[in-house]
């Protein structure tokens, strides 16, 4: 079979704890939903302790605390946005990573080990 004949790439289904911790899942998919729906592309993430200062591609500034139950945590855990910030650009294969990505109670990664990164 030649190379244009092949299937395109299945998307492969990533697997988290439903308890993962907040800041970890910031830091590994880049994304942030804000309280307006909208979900931003995250160019910094600098954790400090127990919160983290996440700076957006278009520039927003928000600090985070580290928490399983805020509604950040739930809306990124749901996948729920109503839009994509326009400024910063998410492409589209990190929005297909992102609902790609699953969360279970007793399966997947804490993204706490190196391994992860
Ligand atoms: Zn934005």
């Amino acid at each position: 079979m030649t190379t244009e004949e092949r299937p395109p790439k299945a998307i492969k289904k990533r697997f988290y704890r439903k308890r993962v911790p907040l800041l970890n899942l910031v830091n590994k998919i880049k994304l942030w939903p804000s309280r307006t729906g909208q979900l931003h592309g995250i160019r910094s993430v600098v954790i400090a302790g127990d919160t983290a200062r996440v700076i957006t591609h278009c520039n927003k500034e928000f600090l985070i605390k580290n928490s399983q139950n805020s509604r950040a945590a739930r809306w990124l855990r749901n996948k729920w946005f109503s839009q994509v910030c326009p400024k910063c650009g998410v492409p589209d294969w990190k929005l297909q990573k992102y609902s790609s990505t699953m969360f279970k109670r007793h399966q997947g990664s804490m993204l706490t080990g190196d391994k992860d990164a």
